[in-house]
């Protein structure tokens, strides 16, 4: 069935319609938080599906996380309904696995390559330049940030990254960086098989521009080819992943190396309120047009006593919020939050750094406020994950593809509980690394294969398996909140020091200090309805209880935006009670 043309863009503004029928050469579109960037994205593709005739598997969407991949395709699925199942939707390292894999023998691979974890290859290249674990570990991360910028770096640096493809080669195993390295080698390399890449991809997308590095760019580049049917989304202002070698003078590169570029921009904030929109224009001076919510509820700042008070603050907001009493918000318009109407699931707790975690955890368990957090760390060296694929043992060979996928489930079930009898790892991090297995075992891309199993495991972090439809607060590092939104955000620890984060060093470069207020930016717009800024007077900080001063952003949000919370709090019974 077919629908008309208003049918897929009928959702869009003019502009994020005219962006994402704006199909037949190179396009970047620049917009800010909430614009609907990630929205075109989606649109465009049902458009170039539904009216263009493109088939669903020439469309490439690319992105960087795993779950953002699978956010993307639940909307393309609700879009285009089963033709959405065919996009190809990656992310950068899963798309450089499918290159690799597909052509193993060119890019001088073995057959059956796999993805080594960060411990193998410490141990690695421990055994082979005889150093001791942390050296290994140091020079690991000095290797990491050398492929990713491909940048001259420190010799020992490029040293030990020979050390370590040799390894890896001898004993069939590639790292997480190389995904992306190799495959880019490999399509500059071999022209026939970038043109075949070509051909099957006549058509890319690309989110999240702002962060892509150099080689991740380079093979965006090389898939899309020199006529460039390549459409690059990104907001400038909220690049931060610099430090990892991401660059967001990718734009301008982006215009120069495809000249027929179109820019187009979105120019209206969909997603939060006038007040929050503001304050967060404010932040990084930008002229704050195109607000299309009107007014909202103040912003409420804070100052708890120590980092144990501002958790406790964060529970107590989150009752008022959810239990509609939203003391904060007397006399304030709050037509927006609908009080009581809120769920757990609707709340966001951000923060600088995972250390952050322990205070809020402790203090929401103790609230009785469900939470997930969800952590950036890779799964791969989970002690939980490590024991149950050890215990996985061969599969049998019997299994039918129908149900690989049931089979893949029981064997991890068996394997995690050999491993608890054994008593071979913490109970709590077993039952949590056998929820990420099962789940990763049901994925469309493990399939029921144990050797797509340990692929995904190395393509995972904590923060994949963060699940939307549960209805938990939500924990993360600002980093993990890239692209989300929230109706409302909570923002701890706003004090200088963490906010801009200083590594310790007198000389904090400039550049870092720019990437910290983007960093806070990105922070404070994933917020719809309610946004809280929380700072402690007194924190454990560096191995001392310290006196850190406000974060100087704060002072760039004026205080015609923001209500100061009430001092003390009374401490509220924990919520579990309301229902007797
Ligand atoms: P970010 O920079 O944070 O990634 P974004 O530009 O990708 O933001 P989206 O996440 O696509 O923004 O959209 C933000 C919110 O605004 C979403 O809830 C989306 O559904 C809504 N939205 C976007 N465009 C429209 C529109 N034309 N009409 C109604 N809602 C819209
Ligand atoms: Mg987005």
């Amino acid at each position: 069935e077919r629908s008309g043309h208003a049918g897929v863009l009928a959702g869009l503004d003019p502009d994020q319609a005219r962006a994402a029928a704006a199909t037949d050469g190179p396009l970047m579109v620049i917009a800010g938080p909430g614009s609907g960037k990630t929205r075109m994205l989606v649109h465009r593709i049902a458009h170039l599906v539904r009216e263009r005739g493109v088939p669903a598997g020439a469309c490439l969407a690319v992105t960087f996380t795993r779950k953002a991949t699978e956010e993307l395709r639940t909307r393309l699925v609700a879009l285009l309904g089963e033709a959405g199942r065919a996009v190809a939707v990656h992310s950068f390292h899963s798309l450089g696995l499918a290159i690799l894999r597909a052509h193993a023998d060119r890019a001088g691979l073995g057959a059956d390559f796999r993805i080594a974890g960060e411990a193998e290859r410490r141990a690695a290249l421990a055994d082979a330049l005889g150093l001791g674990e942390a050296r290994a570990a140091r020079l690991l991360q000095a290797v990491s940030a050398l492929k990713r910028t491909g940048a001259a770096g420190p010799v020992e640096a490029a040293e030990a990254c020979a050390v370590l493809a040799r390894t890896g080669r001898a004993q069939g195993w590639v790292d997480f960086d190389d995904l992306v390295v190799l495959s880019a080698d490999l399509l500059a390399a071999d022209a026939e098989i970038a043109a075949a890449w070509r051909a099957r991809f006549p058509h890319v997308v690309a989110d999240e521009f702002q962060d892509v590095d150099e080689q991740q760019y380079r093979l965006l580049r090389l898939i899309a080819g020199a006529e460039g049917r390549l459409c690059v989304i990104g907001d400038p202002d909220q690049a931060i992943y610099g430090f990892r070698g991401a660059d967001a003078a990718c734009f301008a590169r982006f215009a120069r190396d495809f000249p027929a570029a179109r820019t187009l921009r979105l120019a209206r904030n969909y997603r939060s309120t006038a007040t929050i929109a503001t304050a967060a224009a404010r932040l990084v001076g930008a002229p704050g047009d195109g607000i299309v919510r009107p007014g909202g509820t103040p912003i409420t700042t804070h100052v708890a006593a120590d980092e144990a008070a501002e958790a406790d603050f964060v529970a107590a907001t989150i009752e008022d919020l959810l239990g509609g009493h939203d003391l904060l918000a007397a006399g304030c318009d709050r037509g927006d939050a609908a009080a009581g109407a809120l769920g757990f699931g609707d709340c966001a707790v951000l923060y600088r750094t995972d250390a952050q975690a322990a205070a809020l955890r402790a203090a929401l368990d103790r609230a009785g406020i469900p939470f997930m957090k969800s952590s950036p760390a890779a799964i791969a060296g989970h002690p939980g994950v490590t024991a149950i694929l050890d215990g996985l043992g061969p599969a049998d060979g019997a299994e039918a593809a129908d149900d690989a996928g049931p089979r893949l489930a029981a064997r991890i079930a068996a394997a995690a509980e050999a491993v608890r009898r054994a008593g071979r790892a913490e109970p709590a991090a077993l039952a949590e690394a056998r929820g990420w297995l099962a789940t990763l075992a049901a994925s469309e891309a493990v399939g029921g294969d144990p050797a797509r199993l340990v692929e995904a495991v190395a393509l995972s972090t904590e923060a994949d398996f963060r699940d939307r439809r549960a209805d938990r607060v939500s924990l993360m590092t600002m980093h993990a909140a890239k692209g989300l939104e929230f109706p409302v955000v909570l923002v701890v620890g706003l004090e200088a020091g963490l906010v801009p984060f200083s590594w310790g060093d007198s000389a904090a470069d400039e550049a870092g200090q720019a990437e910290e207020r983007r960093l806070f930016y990105v922070a404070v717009t994933r917020a719809r309805d309610r946004l809280v800024l929380t700072r402690a007077a007194e924190r454990h900080w560096r191995g001392a209880v310290r006196r850190l001063p406000p974060s100087p952003f704060l002072a760039d949000i004026a205080a015609d935006l923001t209500v100061a919370a009430a001092g003390a709090r009374r401490r509220r019974p924990a919520r579990q009670l309301d229902l007797f």
